[in-house]
């Protein structure tokens, strides 16, 4: 009998995990045959980098959480545990109050626990502080509820004032997504403040109890974050290196202009680019919800408008080379984020939304001549950037980093990538919307979708994504779910 083929449309983090999964994940098995279809002339999606001054720097995601086991399991199988870096500085800061200050200790993803480290940080001013303090003497009675779902900014507002949102949750919770937490989930996104609705006691006392122990004091911490020795975007050489050792087969420069059911007889999916019209037995839809809707608009009506209710932020990375000298000495951590209340000296808003201390943070971008500075700009509601040229960018965001430091940054080399449409919104009742798509996507035969709209937007959620569309494919084609 000859294997079932298997499209993967969309060479991502996600798409690539799942073809690597239908070929077996850690032991290969060949029981089906594969073809990647990627639109761009390279694989890799969001996971991309460039070579600046001999270095090369990602210019999407640069490390990943080291916590959730998917992308550290990954690495391993695929044989570059050894490449694993952790952050050679911890901690970042904060521009609040008209200066950078390191975060206050003791944060839950931005909710404070603890008041006396909130007050230490000197990130508040009094009356905001003691807006925070009523949490732990007179605590705001929740009268909502859990309810399924709350938007996180307004009820952390509620327990703590407007101005911890502001300060601390936006700019952390909110800048993860290039999102605002006024309307973002907190089921999805944070589900221990969702556990915290409809508890009358202290926010803070609540978000106190979900926080990691800390570890015995002769134990070093375990590292938060890894990124790989020669890029986090190598993962993608790594993957797909191991696809072609399998045999499977990926075209780039692909773009995959519509999907339809196969004529009886003759397999299950047609997948159609300008060049060809392929027929499989099993179809995963691995790319953005635009375009996943698009795709399916045909075949599924009410898929499409589910898929099409998820919109997306763009955003700007922009990387300097600055002589080694001129930062001041003084940094805290990796890097600092820029609320969006945040207002410049002439009383604009400030275009970017957080620096990076890159070769601080990364020991393996570290050089004795030159440090490597990433800014990041646009928000869901911020796209001033795509109005300006890459130059008047550069010397825009080079003008703040020197307001932001209090140096002045020589020009220099620098480069410029702009990720339209790239952080799905996880809005209020996102976990119900996804839960109609997945609905809706097992209706079909031998149909999945994955990615970083589902259930999560970092790269351990979006291999795990990868692995679960293509366990749910081979059960439906060869009667048992495969790693
Ligand atoms: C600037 C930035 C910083 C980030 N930082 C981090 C971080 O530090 N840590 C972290 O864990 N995550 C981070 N992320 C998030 C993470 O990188 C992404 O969520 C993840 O890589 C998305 O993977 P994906 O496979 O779902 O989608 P994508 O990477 O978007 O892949 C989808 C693929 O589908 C292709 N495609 C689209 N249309 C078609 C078509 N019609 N036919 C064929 N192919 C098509 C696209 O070209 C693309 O290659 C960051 C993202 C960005 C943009």
């Amino acid at each position: 009998m000859e294997r079932p083929h298997v499209i993967v449309v969309g060479g991502g983090i996600a798409g690539l995990t799942a073809a690597y999964a239908l070929s077996g994940g850690a032991t290969p098995d060949g029981a089906c045959a594969i073809t990647v279809l990627e639109r761009d002339d390279r694989l890799g999606g969001k996971l991309a980098s460039v070579t600046v001054e001999g270095q090369r720097i990602d210019t999407g995601p640069d490390g990943f959480l080291a916590r959730r086991p998917e992308a550290v399991t990954l690495c391993r199988e695929l044989g570059a545990e050894d490449q694993l870096e952790i952050p050679g500085a911890l901690g970042a800061s904060i521009f609040a109050r008209g200066k950078l200050r390191a975060m206050p200790s003791r944060l839950n993803l931005g909710v404070p626990t603890s008041w006396r480290a909130l007050a230490r940080s000197g990130v508040l001013s009094w009356p905001a502080l003691l807006r925070a303090g009523l949490d732990l003497v007179a605590p705001r009675r929740d009268l909502r509820g859990p309810l399924g779902d709350r938007a996180i900014g307004p009820f952390v507002a509620r327990k703590l004032g407007r101005t911890v949102v502001a300060t601390l949750v936006d700019p952390m919770i909110g800048g993860i997504h290039a999102g605002r937490v006024a309307d973002m989930s907190a089921a999805v996104v944070f589900p221990p403040l969702l556990a915290a609705a409809g508890d009358n006691g202290s926010l803070m006392h609540a978000m106190a109890k979900s926080l990691p122990a800390a570890p015995p004091s002769d134990t070093p911490p375990a590292p938060v974050f890894h990124a790989l020795h020669d890029s986090t975007s190598s993962l993608i050489d790594l993957l797909h290196a191991e696809l072609l050792r399998r045999g499977v087969t990926i075209t780039t420069g692909a773009s995959v202009t519509a999907i339809d059911r196969a004529p009886l007889g003759t397999g299950t999916w047609t997948v159609t680019t300008p060049s060809e019209t392929l027929v499989g037995d099993g179809l995963i839809l691995a790319t953005p919800t635009p375009v996943t809707a698009q795709l399916v608009a045909e075949v599924d009506h009410e898929l499409a408008g589910l898929l099409s209710a998820i919109d997306y932020a763009s955003v700007a990375t922009i990387t300097l080379v600055v002589p080694s000298g001129v930062l001041p000495e003084d940094r805290h951590g990796t890097g600092f984020l820029i609320p969006a209340i945040a207002r410049r000296r002439n009383g604009a808003a400030f275009l970017a939304s957080a620096v990076t201390w890159m070769s601080r943070k990364w020991p393996h971008l570290s050089r004795p001549d030159t440090e490597l500075v990433r800014l990041s700009t646009g928000r869901i509601d911020d796209r001033r950037f795509t109005t300006m040229t890459d130059l008047e960018l550069t010397a825009a965001l080079r003008d703040e980093l020197a307001e932001l430091t209090g140096v002045s940054i020589p020009a220099g080399p620098s480069s410029v990538t702009r990720w339209m449409d790239a952080f799905p919104q996880y809005r209020v009742n996102h976990a119900l919307r996804v839960q109609g798509i997945e609905a809706a996507a097992a209706s079909h035969p031998s149909f999945a979708v994955c990615g970083a709209a589902y259930h999560g937007i970092g790269i351990p959620a979006c291999i795990g994504s990868g692995r679960t569309a293509a366990a749910a494919v081979l059960e439906q084609l060869l009667g048992g779910a495969q790693s």
